[in-house]
């Protein structure tokens, strides 16, 4: 069996590329971010050991989820990694778990309150921990969209569709208008399920995952897509262009797989012979289809699993995880797409020093960052995702 050693070249150990890549600290810029407690020092030499400790103290109490985009200093203390639903599907099968602590950003904290039981907390490390795609899709520009589609005597045609990485409310407004949530894994179906229910799509707020899963995967044109922009008047789209569209996209994307050009596919195709290009849907459409493999999160995560020892892959996602895979993989030679470092900001604002005092309040009996989602909401985004467990 061939065998070759890692390729993985780690950055150069200047404090700015420890800090991006998050094994480094600022404790002038990084204490209380967001934050309404007292968060250890990132320099305690004991954060491992008081984190062991907090959650050894809360036993089964507490659930740690991780997700794939953490850093390793976090996911050292997840009982369970993985993509967004999948963590929070975890969370609703252990309704004995007082406490959900969720190293994620916020809409997936969200989505683990509106399939856990009333009884239990979900709890966000650090408020700051976002989603920009997520932010780019805001209730009241979706409901003011809508207006317009039932102005031109369409919105009876659109079923609405959001991607899992958008917030609680746009998940309630995809549930009232009896549309249905999607992850990067069905797109394909939900797709499918909803032109069987109407003949035009409304994709939120992922432009590109919706783009590739009609044109790549379901044979649309790419004139039967327009891109409706939140700020410009009507969405900077013409009547006529809307009732012709098929596929409505939002103009949203992730600031992290977006960063990928088809330069960063030429240029290691150049450097890497033989290199398979491996790349998440959130990324561009040009360069999803210069790609040889392209899946979600977990569809990266089995395909490097499964490659021969000895191949060569270039992986157009989040850092941390390629970073991660890499050193799994010593056998297999496993790189970063773009040749800057391309990690997702928010997701790195949960480190150990917030992990650390989450649990600690939750020792002393005080519930931080409680991520709640109001009834109402909860009730038509649960509509969403139930549609989307049921389709065939
Ligand atoms: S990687 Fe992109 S979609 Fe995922 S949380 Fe970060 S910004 Fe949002």
């Amino acid at each position: 069996m061939a065998s070759v050693t890692s390729t993985w070249t780690e950055p150069s150990d200047s404090p700015l590329t420890l800090l991006l890549l998050g094994r480094g600290t600022d404790p002038a810029s990084e204490r209380g971010v967001d934050c309404p407690g007292d968060l250890p020092a990132p320099s305690d030499p004991d954060l491992v050991a008081r984190a062991t400790a907090a959650k050894a103290a809360l036993g089964s109490r507490v659930f740690v989820l991780g997700h794939h985009y953490q850093r390793d200093e976090v996911i050292q203390f997840a009982d369970v990694t993985g993509d967004s639903f999948k963590l929070a599907q975890q969370a609703a099968a252990r309704p004995d778990a007082e406490f959900i602590v969720f190293c994620g950003v916020h809409f997936m904290a969200e989505s683990a309150d509106i399939l856990t039981t009333p009884a239990q907390r979900v709890i966000l490390p650090d408020l700051a921990a976002g989603c920009s795609m997520a932010d780019m899709a805001v209730l009241g520009q979706v409901e003011t969209a809508w207006e317009h589609f039932e102005d031109l005597g369409i919105a009876g045609d659109i079923v609405p569709v959001t991607y899992m990485n958008s917030s609680a409310d746009i998940k309630g407004f995809v549930g009232r208008n009896k549309g249905v949530v999607c992850t990067s894994s069905n797109a394909n179906r939900a797709l499918t399920w909803s032109f069987e229910q109407g003949s035009k799509v409304f994709f939120l707020p992922d432009q590109h995952l919706g783009r590739n899963t009609a044109v790549l995967e379901m044979g649309f044109d790419l004139d039967d897509c327009v891109l409706y922009d939140p700020h410009k008047p009507n969405g900077g789209l013409t009547g006529e262009q809307l009732r012709n569209a098929r596929m409505i996209l939002w103009r949203g994307h992730c600031s992290v797989h977006g960063r990928f050009t088809l330069d960063s596919v030429r240029e290691v195709r150049e450097r890497v012979p033989g290199v398979n290009v491996l790349v998440h849907p959130e990324c561009r459409h040009d360069v999803v289809r210069a790609a040889d493999y392209v899946g979600s999160t977990e569809y990266i995560i089995k395909a490097l699993d499964a490659a021969p020892a000895g191949s060569a892959w270039a992986v157009g996602t989040e850092l941390n995880l390629v970073r991660r895979l890499a050193l799994a993989h010593p056998d297999k030679q496993i790189m970063f797409l773009d040749r800057t470092v391309c990690y997702c900001s928010t997701m790195n604002r949960i480190d150990l020093p917030h992990l650390v005092w989450a649990l600690e309040e939750l020792v002393a009996g005080r519930v931080p960052n409680v991520i709640s989602v109001d009834e109402k909401t909860a009730h038509e985004a649960r509509v969403a995702l139930d549609q989307m467990l049921a389709l065939p």
